[in-house]
């Protein structure tokens, strides 16, 4: 019978996937089988998920970047969707979501699956939904019925709000914005059409052996999470809060990984409070947070307010961030919102780590300066978070290649830049010797992580773009070195 890495790192074995990892973070593969027995890790492989590279979760390595992809109603075309996945890739997602609501939904995750080197998750109460046909007719076999059938596709993590009852709906009637989660309102509608507790928490039990059976990691949603700064840290948010608490020790009792889903929308000065409250409820459980927004006054630039927000979660010790796009409450992300989105989420995760001391995150940094003070252009493209933006806008005022040796930029011009006028001054006086210490990064404890230019990536594994059309539906890369006894 198959095990979940949870139950193989009790048993005290180091699986393939653990060495991977561990070589993924420059860490001790010891050190990542111990944090995933201890249920504060989690890595999300499905046995089925052929394409994957194993990753880890967890507060005590490099915080995660999650993208959302996905087709709705109006725009559901599964070549479209790879193509998103390999936008995500490319631009440093450590896992995707696929929140797909319309089209062929099970041939769009195939080829997702197929595809993608990151983990992917699902939300299956939408699927569920659409098969219903409205949130009332739901019922708990179809459920059921949707989580084995997305497990046994390969799936590496699942969006289950069961945390979401009955008595702690009326907690959201003083809301200013109610319930904002699509699984939460969902879920609501059909507990009060019903008059009976949420069929996910009803069938936890039979969920968590279908989950284990596959080594689906659960991602135990908040469907209370507050949507907008005056809901935060409210009564109706951290009563879920306490069943999530419940739910994640019966989880990882029945062997089934699991992650904790976090808000949402919530000002800078409690942000910290809310991660240390999760932390302690879910006795260690990684924190998968979205944002928080700190303001809600800034529509087409979220992806601001919430990077403000998940900078300080990941300094607080939140594992994994859920990335905001400038379109997030306006509309359907394109590739440029996801590009955006993703870079300011990088920087989020990154600065944490920085500001954390995780081991060799700051040599990028330090790297990255050393080029710059040495006006070593090229390679400070190379080493920038988006190269290709970097070298762009460089070259917009200053495109030829004698600009590329050139001892200043267009931003103070040639005359007034700071940089060479130091360093002229100090050669004249005899001070400088040395600009600064080359970086090798190649030898830094971050070798494998935080790694320009596409953060924890091998970039040999980036899911090709255009595909290959005969491949693009049933390509498969290397297998996750899982196959269990
Ligand atoms: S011109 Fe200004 S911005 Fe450009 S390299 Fe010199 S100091 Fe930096």
């Amino acid at each position: 019978m198959s095990r979940t890495q949870l139950e193989r790192a009790r048993a005290g074995e180091t699986t393939p996937a653990m060495d991977r990892v561990a070589e993924r973070e420059n860490r001790e593969a010891e050190t990542v089988r111990t944090a995933v027995a201890d249920g504060e890790a989690v890595i999300p492989a499905n046995h089925a998920h052929e394409a994957l590279d194993p990753m880890v979760i967890g507060a005590d390595f490099a915080t995660k970047v999650n993208a959302n992809i996905g087709a709705s109603e109006d725009a559901s075309d599964p070549a479209g969707e790879l193509e998103k996945l390999h936008t995500a890739v490319h631009h440093g997602a450590d896992t995707v979501m696929d929140l797909s609501t319309g089209g062929p939904l099970a041939e769009i995750r195939g080829s997702i699956l197929d595809h993608s080197p990151v983990p992917v998750g699902t939300v299956p109460i939408y699927e569920a939904v659409t098969r219903a046909e409205s949130p009332e007719a739901l019922t708990t076999d179809l459920l059921l019925e949707v989580i084995r059938e997305q497990a046994e596709q390969g799936v590496d993590y699942m969006t289950i709000h069961a945390g979401v009852l009955m008595e702690h709906l009326p907690l959201t009637d003083g809301r200013i914005t109610g319930i904002v989660s699509r699984g939460g309102s969902i879920l609501a509608e059909w507990m009060e059409a019903h008059g009976e507790q949420n069929p996910l928490y009803v069938a936890f039990d039979e969920i968590c052996e279908v989950l284990r059976e596959h080594d689906v990691t659960v991602s135990l949603g908040d469907g209370l999470r507050p949507g907008s700064v005056a809901d935060a840290s409210d009564a109706a948010q951290f009563a879920e809060l306490e069943t999530l608490g419940e739910l994640t020790e019966r989880a990882q009792s029945a062997g089934v990984q699991v992650m904790v889903e976090g808000p949402g929308h919530v000002p800078l000065d409690q942000v910290a409070a809310n991660v240390e409250r999760q932390r302690e409820v879910c006795d260690g459980a990684p924190f998968y947070v979205l944002g928080p927004l700190v303001t809600d006054i800034a529509p087409g630039y979220d992806h601001i307010t919430s990077a403000i927000g998940a900078t300080e979660a990941a300094r607080a010790g939140a594992a994994m961030l859920c990335y905001v796009t400038p379109k997030e409450h306006l509309g359907l992300p394109d590739a440029d919102d996801v590009r955006d989105g993703l870079a300011a989420y990088r920087i989020a995760a990154h600065a944490a780590d920085v500001a954390n001391g995780l081991p060799g995150a700051r040599d990028w940094d330090d790297a990255l300066s050393s080029a710059r003070y040495e006006f070593d252009w090229r390679r400070q493209f190379d080493l920038a978070l988006d190269p290709e933006r970097a070298r762009d806008f460089h070259d917009q005022t200053l495109p030829g290649d004698n600009y590329k040796e050139a001892r200043f930029c267009s931003m103070c011009g040639v005359e007034f830049c700071s940089m060479r006028i130091d360093q002229d001054a100090r050669e004249g006086d005899g001070e400088m010797t040395r600009t600064a210490t080359e970086i090798d990064l190649d030898a830094s404890p971050a070798a494998a992580t935080n790694r320009p230019p596409v953060g924890t990536h091998d970039t040999e594994r980036l899911p090709a773009w255009p595909p290959d059309p005969v491949d693009a539906m049933h390509g498969s890369a290397e297998g996750n070195g899982e196959a269990d006894d």
